[in-house]
């Protein structure tokens, strides 16, 4: 099923950019209760309507449903219940701390809003990481404009019919389109724009910001490695490295990209990652309902080519439905540094093993790639971990595990971002 998406005139965008920034000027977006108000419309917008993000993701990205509730519906709520919660802390004026420089004095540092703020969102989260950059726009009191990625058409059209209908229309707007409405966009001037997607479009959006000296918040992708110590638990790693790389259908900007193992532990480690993903995927995961798709044609194309074109070892998978939009989970061994696979963040179900020397090859490995995401370090002895995290650098790093941790309390989105959207 593919949604009809209602692109909004190119003509009309500079006067939605016109009219936000009359909204925000009313002033009502100072009051703390009325920011508290906006996000709890916006907490129900996503409580009401759970069957519909349900049914648009599935059109989308054919997503099953244990996964939309999972991030797409219980992390957006969290998300914006955590920014209502914690509003008028956020906003809350610093106290300089005591100094006998000016004891006489009280100095203190006040939060204010931004102004408008542009939010371009991806498609691989097309709800979580649209609406919870808008709450931390809404928390920090800023009008906002969002731009939903038009690679999610069912997702799209359902924001910009559900995001008047809660939130005060005046000082939210959703506008529709592709790159034409995106370029006319970034013509405009924002006070804010944040960005999540891929590095290239990236560059684009620091280009037009650069104009108007916008200040710009980047959330990008990358290639996030696994390092495996033999001695590590096997069952369990091989079980969390292919839940990590197949949520989403593997288009989670932290998904494990890769794994490093001594190669004297290849055979052993690639038969415990076959058993595992059999133990996961008992049934045929085109037909199970259990694997989400490829977003469209374009990048199913682009998975093929990586495929086509390794030097690597196919172990199993490599079937490939572009109608469909289907790519079967596939692990591929004795990958290479020179590999079609190491070229790009891969975004899909693949998984590559690449057999290093021992560790310090695999260090030497990771920091020759660009700055990956996370570093995912699965051993039972600390000395490893900790070499792995004191030598490279990334984002995030988890021991054990994958994505999860970027999941809990100590991590909130809204909370990280609001930050960078008062001045
Ligand atoms: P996408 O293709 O949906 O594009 C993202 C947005 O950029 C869309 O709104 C789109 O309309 C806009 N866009 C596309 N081409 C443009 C152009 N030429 N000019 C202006 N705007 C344009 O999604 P994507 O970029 O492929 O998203 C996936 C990427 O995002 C991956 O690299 C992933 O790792 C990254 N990502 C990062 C995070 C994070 O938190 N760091 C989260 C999710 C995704």
């Amino acid at each position: 099923m593919t949604d009809t998406l209602r692109y909004t005139p190119v003509e009309d965008i500079p006067k939605i950019r016109h009219e936000l920034g009359l909204a925000f000027n009313s002033g009502r977006t100072r009051s703390i209760a009325y920011r508290k108000q906006q996000l709890s419309r916006l907490f129900y917008l996503v409580e009401d309507n759970q069957e519909r993000i349900r049914q648009a993701i599935f059109s989308d990205l054919g997503r099953p449903r244990h996964e939309v509730d999972f991030l797409e519906i219980s992390g957006t709520l969290l998300e914006i219940r955590d920014a209502y919660d914690n509003v008028e802390k956020w906003a809350a004026p610093q106290k300089s701390p005591f100094s006998l420089l000016w004891f006489t004095l009280s100095p203190a540092t006040r939060k204010e809003p931004k102004g408008v703020v542009l939010i371009i969102s991806p498609f691989n989260y097309p709800y979580f990481l649209t609406l919870t950059p808008l709450a931390a726009a809404i928390a920090a009191g800023n009008a906002a404009m969002l731009k939903p990625s038009e690679l999610c058409p069912a997702s799209a059209s359902l924001l910009a019919e559900l995001i008047p209908k809660y939130l005060d229309p005046e000082l939210v707007r959703v506008v529709n389109g592709g790159v034409p409405e995106t370029t006319k966009i970034l013509e405009l001037r924002f006070n804010h724009i944040l960005y999540t997607g891929n590095n290239r479009v990236a560059q684009i959006i620091c280009t037009a910001a650069a104009k108007h000296l916008t200040p710009v918040t980047l959330e990008l992708g990358g290639k996030s490695p696994c390092v495996v110590d033999p001695k590590c638990n096997v069952k369990i790693a091989t079980k969390r490295i292919w839940w990590g790389r197949l949520v989403n259908c593997g288009q989670v900007c932290l998904c494990p990209d890769y794994i490093l193992v001594p190669e004297s532990f290849q055979d052993e480690f690639v038969e415990a990652l076959k058993d595992a993903y059999n133990e996961l995927h008992p049934t045929d995961p085109k037909t199970s309902g259990m694997l989400g798709r490829i977003v469209n044609e374009r990048h199913v194309e682009r998975l093929q080519n990586l495929l086509d074109n390794t030097k690597g070892t196919i172990v199993f998978g490599g079937e490939i439905d572009k109608e469909a939009r289907y790519v079967a989970p596939t692990l591929i061994r004795d990958v290479k540094a020179d590999d079609s696979l190491m070229s790009e963040e891969i975004f899909g179900p693949l998984l590559p093993v690449v057999p290093v020397k021992d560790l310090d090859e695999a260090i030497t490995f990771i920091n020759s790639v660009d700055e990956a995401l996370s570093v995912y370090i699965f051993t039972s002895d600390s000395k490893f971990k900790n070499k792995v995290i004191d030598n490279t650098r990334s984002g995030t790093a988890a021991a054990n595990d994958t994505i999860l941790h970027v999941m809990g309390p100590s991590y909130m989105h809204a909370k990280w971002i609001q930050s960078s959207l008062c001045s």
